[in-house]
């Protein structure tokens, strides 16, 4: 197969060259004394644009994630989170295992949001029958959804109201930001600015290798930094991670509007092809499922094997647009479908 277009994620693009040659040269240290200059300068720059006293470098979404969870809620506490919240779902049920912690799922609107009524109802009253209700966790992008922003506010304030913290999952922040017009490191910012704390993570579409950061406040980032170590998150010449993370930030954020219109350009290719339901695209995401005689997994194994990888879950097929995929690419995965679906009809 000449050249695999690989959708199943945004997390599987490779640094650039020139990504590459900025880690080759970064200047490093012992992260674990604090001694690692471009982890440092990673961790104050992300800190300064997203509006957070304090930022920690850590090794994926999922441990800062947990990071998070770990430092605002306690043994016999309990979360807030979306039924299909990544953190909560899929993140190995860490909070869980590692802190003695409770997830509390809600079902999600439509629109990725939950209901703040339902928000409301599940915080406990001070009962020894009830876990303590402590952090409201949202995401944004959620499965390629940007969450309005009236939301964010309204669901913040009302979770201060009832004396919880927050926290945004936003491995997909700048996506939304890129997605609201405007100066995208201002839209994040503003994104961000609702929260306690907010995960971004960089080896999404922003394109580095490995890293997410972690924000909060001086506190609360003490507290993340002793569960990392614990976790075994530690690391020590991070610096050539870091300085790919930084790469990204300068050159990858403008960027994230390239992947959303292949996204939107392939959805539209798909649209009304016969044996195929296709959503709009989402910010990078585009969703789909077979609807002729071809079951979800018989798909993306024809497709597989002609080189356009995909995920399924459940019914769903989902395609993910990113740095390594081109407007050609996209266009010419919508056509490897097209005539995947017409030979099945055939
Ligand atoms: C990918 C992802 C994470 C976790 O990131 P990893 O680096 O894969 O651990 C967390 N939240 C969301 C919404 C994600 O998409």
């Amino acid at each position: 197969m000449d050249h695999v277009i690989d959708l199943r994620s945004d997390t599987v693009t490779r640094p650039t060259e020139e990504m590459r040659a900025v880690m080759a040269r970064a200047e490093v240290g012992d992260d674990v004394f604090g001694d690692d200059p471009a982890v440092n300068a990673l961790q104050e720059r992300v800190a300064q644009l997203l509006g957070f006293p304090a930022a920690l470098f850590v090794s994926s979404g999922t441990q800062s994630n947990l990071c998070a969870l770990l430092s605002h809620c306690g043994r016999g506490e309990e979360y807030i989170a979306g039924a299909n919240a990544h953190l909560y779902s899929h993140e190995g049920g860490g909070a869980a295992s590692f802190g003695g912690i409770q997830p509390q799922p809600l079902p999600h609107q439509s629109d990725g949001t939950l209901d703040l009524s339902d928000i409301e109802a599940a915080v406990k009253p001070d009962d020894p029958h009830f876990a303590r209700t402590r952090l409201l966790c949202l995401e944004n992008t959620f499965g390629g959804t940007v969450i309005a922003p009236e939301y964010l506010q309204a669901a913040t304030a009302l979770a201060r109201k009832h004396g919880l913290a927050t926290h945004l999952d936003g491995a997909r922040l700048f996506n939304a930001a890129v997605a609201g017009g405007g100066d995208p490191y201002v839209g994040a910012r503003k994104i961000a600015e609702h929260f306690d704390s907010v995960s971004v993570c960089f080896s999404k579409g922003l394109g580095a290798p490995v890293g997410s950061v972690l924000l909060g406040s001086p506190e609360f980032i003490g507290q993340a930094k002793r569960w990392r170590k614990a976790l075994g998150g530690g690391m020590r010449q991070a610096g050539v991670l870091a300085a790919a993370a930084s790469y990204a930030l300068d050159h990858h954020v403008h960027r994230l509007a390239d992947d959303h219109a292949n996204a939107a350009l392939f959805a539209e290719i798909l649209d009304g092809v016969p044996g195929l339901e296709v959503g709009a695209a989402r910010t990078n995401m585009v969703f789909a499922r077979p609807v002729g005689g071809l079951t979800t997994p018989d798909l993306v194994q024809r497709l597989a094997a002609r080189g356009v990888l995909c995920t399924a879950g459940g019914p769903q097929i989902r395609f993910v647009f990113h740095l390594d995929v081109s407007k050609a690419d996209a266009e010419r995965a919508a056509v490897m479908i097209r005539e995947t679906l017409a030979e099945d009809a055939a």
